[in-house]
């Protein structure tokens, strides 16, 4: 299913709700090391192949062929955190992603209707009214 960038309601909740728990991706680090975007990889958490973890921020290019696993997002000391530090607000009380034209691949593809799960479901008012303007339970 598709749809109009118009049919998101901007509440924030999918931002807040898994804003602290998304898969990033080696192509997403090379691209903000190459741009030098530590004000994003900071929040970056890189499981090496070693077993060791390290700040995006202490990445190299050349250590990105040892990364295995990128976890969004994190503080930098790697402790957790309760929302997306991208995630903002705007005057109108409209959420608004604050590194809209670097987010993560994740972020770039997710839509109202990416996860036709429960959760969100319940979650995203989109969602909600797409399923009932389609006649769906
Ligand atoms: S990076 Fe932007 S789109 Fe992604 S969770 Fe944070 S605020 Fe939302
Ligand atoms: S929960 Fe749904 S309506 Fe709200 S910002 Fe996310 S995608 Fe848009």
């Amino acid at each position: 299913m598709t749809r109009d960038a118009d049919d998101c309601h901007r509440c924030g909740r999918c931002c807040k709700r898994w804003g602290t728990a998304l898969a990033g991706t080696i192509d997403d680090l090379y691209r903000w090391l190459e741009e030098e975007r530590y004000d994003i990889l900071q929040y970056c958490s890189a499981r090496m192949n070693d077993g060791t973890v390290v700040c995006g921020a202490e990445l190299t290019i050349r250590d990105l062929g040892d990364v295995y696993v990128v976890d969004l997002w994190k503080a930098p000391d790697g402790s957790s955190l309760h929302t997306c530090p991208f995630l903002s607000y705007d005057e109108q009380g409209l959420s608004l992603c604050t590194i809209h034209a670097d987010k993560p691949s994740v972020c770039r593809n997710f839509t109202p209707y990416s996860w036709d799960n429960y959760e969100t479901i319940l979650d995203c008012p989109a969602h909600r009214e797409k399923k009932r303007l389609n006649g769906e339970p």
